[in-house]
């Protein structure tokens, strides 16, 4: 017989996320539908070293798993309302890649685009990440697509990726995105365009007349409507963090 006690485990975080998303509300639902989101992995205590790292940059895109730190207070129920199901109907938290778990862990397969080494700080430049800045990762794995790509597989009540939304920005805001992009480097439009096209707002704000939202990118918060020809982006203000 096995014992649970025994399987209890203290899991120490290998490093941390600097993400451009610095709020849930925005973030894609799962890693490589916004392929220009771009994050740090900055490598913490023992695990901050080359040598923990020597042969990863080797492979393309790798496993990141990690707490759901921004939920994690909020605990979890043995049914969830996923909103690809419009948020009304339950399934178990094990059919789903919810937040709110017993445990709560989350696993991405991102893009590895290079491994740096400055003042002492090790970290991994990842692309099309969905994490939100601040996430504590447990562990890194390589990705092998041999082994970990399933042709035939199936995908219950997510069958498809998200379907896409028009985006349009204002004159203005089309500036001010030029403008950031030339400051920071930051692929601005390419990313608003990517995550509003997914339509981020959960299932009961669609079901509200409310039509201006923000989502909060590298310091800034992209202001958008809702309009008939699509999502309109009005305005890009900087916010200090
Ligand atoms: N790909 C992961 C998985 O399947 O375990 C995450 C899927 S989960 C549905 C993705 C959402 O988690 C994002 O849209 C974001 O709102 C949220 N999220 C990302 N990082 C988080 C964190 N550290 N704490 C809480 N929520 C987070």
């Amino acid at each position: 017989p096995v014992d649970a006690s025994t399987a209890a485990l203290t899991v120490q975080p290998v490093g941390f996320i600097r993400s451009c998303y610095r709020e849930k509300f925005g973030i894609p639902r799962q890693p490589g539908l916004a392929t220009s989101a771009r994050a740090r992995l900055e490598l913490s205590g023992a695990c901050n070293c080359l040598e923990a790292v020597n042969g990863l940059g080797d492979f393309s895109h790798i496993w990141v798993q990690f707490l759901f730190h921004g939920t994690q207070a909020e605990g979890w129920r043995p049914t969830v309302r996923p909103p690809r199901l419009g948020g009304d109907k339950r399934v178990g938290v094990f059919a789903t890649r919810s937040t709110h778990r017993p445990n709560p862990l989350g696993l991405s397969v991102v893009k590895l685009e290079g491994i740096h080494q400055d003042n002492g700080q090790v970290w991994l430049e990842l692309s099309g990440i969905d994490l939100l800045d601040g996430t504590p990762v447990v562990d890194i794995k390589p990705y092998l697509p041999w082994a970990d790509s399933v042709t035939e597989a199936t995908s219950g009540f997510a069958p498809e990726p998200p379907e896409n939304h028009p985006v349009l920005f204002t004159d203005e805001a089309l500036e001010q995105c030029r403008q950031y992009q030339q400051q920071t480097g930051h692929p601005f439009q390419q990313l608003i365009m990517e995550l509003l096209s997914q339509d981020p707002r959960p299932a009961y704000l669609k079901k509200r007349s409310r039509s201006d939202y923000g989502v909060r990118l590298w310091g800034c918060n992209i202001r958008w409507r809702v309009t008939e020809k699509g999502f309109e982006v009005f305005s890009i203000e900087r916010e200090d963090r």
